[in-house]
């Protein structure tokens, strides 16, 4: 099928209308009508090959929501007319330990991402969701609840199952102290998470401007890191600190800022290691830990939660021809809170 969609024909390169086909659809497919595709800042750092060698041309976005246009002859999940979403895998091994745990996104032969990379097949290059139309097995594609509004939904997708997965997993909730490093994509839906189920909120932020909007979005305390006081000020103060952080930084100085027993989850994705002094975690029996998105299970989960507590991404909206300023604006970090484009727009 005939799709339109915008990509990056080679690295740093600005990303241009790009037309492809996408294969017909199988017995366990469905084809969907992307209505909206968020921009992940894990897009940015493939399209311009932080993370090493990609394929080109790459249709990026894996946060993609829309409705069922067509089932395949033995779909039994979804129904046309059905809204739906994609996040950051289109299939995985299904027989590993971790697959059959949910945990697919852990595939032990490696999960298939929706783009920059080759499906089982082995020959077929995966395309991304800046694009108007999607075909994906039934097993990857989750329901999004009745109540929310798909252009919030798009970018849950993605940087809303990153930062549940790792808030569950690391039982943030009442009578614990959290810190979300990064009020980016990732950042705010975390800050929304933490905040729905009773954790107390601070958010570490190097955009001082940002604390009215961290507030709104249910933070109960804001550090702005510029001034390398609040450091020291702030040591040993909370249980958990989730590292959004796209960027290199001094991490040293942030896990100072755990109290006993306390861990750093890392799940920003600079693409340059970290330094790190065995004397901070020694002091305190510190933590670092990471997190990877989330399995299907649990992605439905949060979207089920998301739509019990009315809880969407805060999205600016854009055209297909405002990619590129997009992008420059998210490494800038001038992003509220995620840029999410109009598939009509393709
Ligand atoms: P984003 O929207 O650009 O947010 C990143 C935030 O990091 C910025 O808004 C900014 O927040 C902070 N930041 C940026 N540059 C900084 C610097 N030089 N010093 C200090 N802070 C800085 O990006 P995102 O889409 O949320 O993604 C964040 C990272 O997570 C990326 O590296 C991405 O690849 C990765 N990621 C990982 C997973 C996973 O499964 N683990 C999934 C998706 C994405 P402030 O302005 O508040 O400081
Ligand atoms: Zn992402
Ligand atoms: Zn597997």
């Amino acid at each position: 099928m005939n799709t339109r969609a915008y990509a990056a024909l080679a690295s740093k390169e600005k990303l241009v209308p790009y037309e492809f086909n996408r294969r017909a659809l199988g017995a366990h497919d469905v084809a969907l009508d992307i209505a909206y595709a968020g921009i992940c800042h894990s897009d940015i750092h493939q399209a311009r090959e932080e993370w090493g060698p990609a394929i080109f041309p790459m249709v990026p976005g894996h946060e993609i929501a829309g409705t069922v246009t067509a089932v395949g002859s033995a779909v039994s999940k979804f129904k046309v007319g059905d809204r739906i979403g994609v996040g950051v895998f289109v299939d995985s091994c299904r027989i590993c330990e971790n697959c059959k745990a949910g945990l697919q996104q852990y595939c032990l032969e490696g999960m298939t991402g929706t783009y920059n990379q080759l499906e089982r097949d082995g020959v077929t290059v995966a395309m991304g969701g800046y694009s108007n139309y999607f075909v994906i097995n039934e097993d990857y594609a989750v329901t999004i609840p009745a109540n929310l509004p798909l252009e919030g939904v798009a970018p849950l997708l993605c940087a809303g199952i990153t930062l549940y997965s790792p808030i569950k997993h690391w039982g943030v909730g009442p009578g614990k102290k959290v810190a979300v490093m990064g009020l980016g994509g990732l950042g705010h839906m975390g800050v929304k998470f933490a905040a729905a189920l009773g954790a107390d909120v601070t958010v570490l932020s190097h955009s001082p401007q940002k604390e009215a909007d961290a507030r709104a979005m249910g933070a109960h305390s804001f550090i702005a890191t510029n001034d390398k006081e609040v450091f020291t000020k702030h040591a040993k103060t909370f249980d958990v600190i989730l590292n959004t952080v796209s960027a290199e930084l001094d991490i040293d100085l942030y896990l100072n800022l755990l109290k006993l027993d306390g861990t750093l989850v890392v799940i920003g994705l600079p693409g340059k290691p970290y330094a790190l002094n065995a004397g901070t975690l020694l002091n305190g029996r510190r933590s670092i830990g990471g997190s990877m998105i989330g399995g299907i299970p649990e992605l439905q989960e949060m979207l089920n939660f998301c739509g019990e507590k009315n809880i969407v991404s805060d999205v600016e909206v854009i055209k297909a021809d405002y990619i590129n300023e997009a992008y420059e604006r998210t490494v800038a970090s001038d992003v509220k809170y995620r840029f999410v484009i109009d598939a009509s727009t393709f």
